[in-house]
């Protein structure tokens, strides 16, 4: 029975770092490297007798999230201990949220191939971070415990089950992150693991009526990987049931080397976490004063902002998602278009030159909005300089990258490079004349009716220019001088 007879059933397990300057439970630092335990304080060394605080802008950042999601805010939430020994988290226990998550409900809408789907959440939580193992660190092949990690404040957005194909898991991923990138609370870093997910996956034969066993899949820290240990897992899971045997519920781990997942622990021996709730904090209590000017201080999320450039900006839905999948980059197109113009038009050009151009030369040189040279100002001169004819098209593209590299102004480089177009028709007129008389034979085929030939005469005047010919003179010109 091959692939297609099976339906796939994804729900994932998101944890993201929240980017608070300090840590949940106390005020150390939450940055992402430092020497290897400078990050550490008594309580997230986790030594008896320190009581943990929480940190305020956490259960902010937490209802913030819940509110763009559409979930349920609990006034009262609780924080429980959730019990495992493992050398990374010395206390025993991780301080994570469990029957009273402070969110519920809620969904994520994300657009697969045309078709809108609602992604139901199960729960939001807020817990902490735990350290990290290092392995090698001495001479003697010693390993050693870093916990400068441990106690950064997490969310877990945990997803119902409603994912139905790979797509679909990865369209939902790249949507909540840039959702959690827009509400500030996420840097959407997965290298670094501030935005990361367990993948719980089950196959069934289309049509049944109840879902199959689930595998959960760690360790994937790009989307690349996670499409890869997701299809490797549904063949695996489908070999399985038509061989007539069962999947056995457990957590996998993805080896990218291999390109597959193994066996980390089975549910059967997996642990018995016994949860109950943190003695030392106290409810988490969420007035509605709190949740109404989180609310009012919400941004404007991608979706919403998509649908204004589609419906105020008349841009096609496939440029305004473009535009919106960041919000530094949505950001920057929303200040270049006030600096260069305003209506559909305008929109319309720079939306192009956004999505191409732009896009093009920032992933060639792997640079984030913040770090670009080029300004929504000096992208607006651009386009201005390109609308007055002072430069072409190439030469647009020629002054746009040396403005991405070096951030010099976009006049001072069309004057340096001597890129601005000739119009002056004086000049233009003699390479019409010496390219006309140079090809006689071309001008009386023109003349017997082959009018294709027209390209060629304009190539050959754009090459005497040296490409700096405005076109649209060259072309007047052109006809003009061949009788039309
Ligand atoms: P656990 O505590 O073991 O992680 P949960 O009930 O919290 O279990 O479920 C974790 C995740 O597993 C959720 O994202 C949920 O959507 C997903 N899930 C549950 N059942 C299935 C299934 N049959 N197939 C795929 N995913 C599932
Ligand atoms: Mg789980
Ligand atoms: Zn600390």
């Amino acid at each position: 029975m091959p692939v297609s007879d099976f339906q796939v059933v994804i729900g994932l397990e998101v944890h993201a770092q929240l980017l608070t300057r300090s840590k949940i439970f106390c005020g150390c630092s939450t940055e992402f490297g430092g020497e290897p335990n400078s990050h550490v304080c008594p309580v997230c060394l986790g030594l008896p007798g320190v009581l943990p605080w929480l940190n305020q802008k956490v259960v902010e950042m937490a209802v913030r999230t819940g509110l763009a999601l559409g979930c349920r805010i609990r006034d009262r939430s609780v924080f429980a201990r959730k019990n495992y020994f493992y050398p990374d988290l010395p206390k025993g226990y991780q301080t994570s949220q469990y029957e009273a998550p402070i969110c519920e409900g809620g969904e994520v809408e994300v657009t697969v191939g045309g078709a809108e789907r609602r992604i139901r959440l199960t729960r939001i939580h807020m817990e902490e971070d735990a350290g990290k193992n290092v392995h090698d660190v001495s001479p003697d092949g010693a390993s050693g415990v870093d916990l400068n990690r441990a106690g950064v404040p997490l969310l877990e957005i945990v997803s119902e089950p409603d994912l139905r194909s790979i797509d679909e898991a990865v369209e939902y991923l790249k949507t909540l992150r840039a959702i959690l990138m827009y509400l500030g609370v996420n840097d959407g870093n997965l290298q670094e693991g501030s935005f990361r997910c367990d993948a719980n996956v089950s196959v069934m034969r289309k049509g049944a009526d109840r879902y199959g066993t689930r595998c959960e899949i760690k360790n994937m820290n790009s989307f690349r990987f996670l499409r890869q240990a997701v299809e490797y897992e549904v063949r695996r899971q489908v070999g399985l049931v038509e061989d007539g045997k069962q999947v056995v519920q457990e957590t996998r781990l993805f080896d990218p080397d291999r390109g597959e997942t193994r066996s980390m622990r089975s549910k059967e021996e997996a642990h018995d976490y016994r949860y109950f709730p943190e003695p030392d904090l106290p409810p988490v209590l969420v007035p509605p004063e709190l949740v109404a000017r989180v609310r009012a201080e919400l941004p404007e999320l991608p979706r919403a902002r998509a649908a204004r450039y589609q419906g105020d900006l008349g841009l096609s839905a496939y440029d305004a998602a473009l535009l919106v999948s960041e919000r530094a980059v949505a950001e920057f197109f929303d200040a270049a278009l006030a600096a260069y113009g305003s209506g559909p038009e305008a929109a319309k050009r720079l939306a192009n030159w956004m999505n191409g151009e732009v896009a093009r030369l920032a992933n060639e040189r792997g640079e984030a909005p913040s770090a670009w040279k080029l300004t929504p100002a000096r992208l607006a001169e651009i386009l201005r300089l390109l609308d007055a004819q002072t430069i072409g098209g190439p030469g647009a593209k020629a002054v746009l990258e040396e403005v991405f590299a070096t951030g010099a102004e976009p006049g001072e480089v069309v004057r340096a490079k001597g890129l601005a177009q000739v119009s002056d028709t004086g000049a233009i007129e003699a390479a019409v004349d010496a390219v006309l008389a140079a090809s006689a034979a071309e001008v009386e085929r023109y003349r017997a009716g082959n009018k294709k030939l027209m390209g060629f005469f304009v190539g050959q005047v754009m090459k005497a220019t040296k490409g700096k010919g405005n076109p649209a003179v060259v072309n007047a010109l052109l006809k003009k001088k061949l009788g039309e």
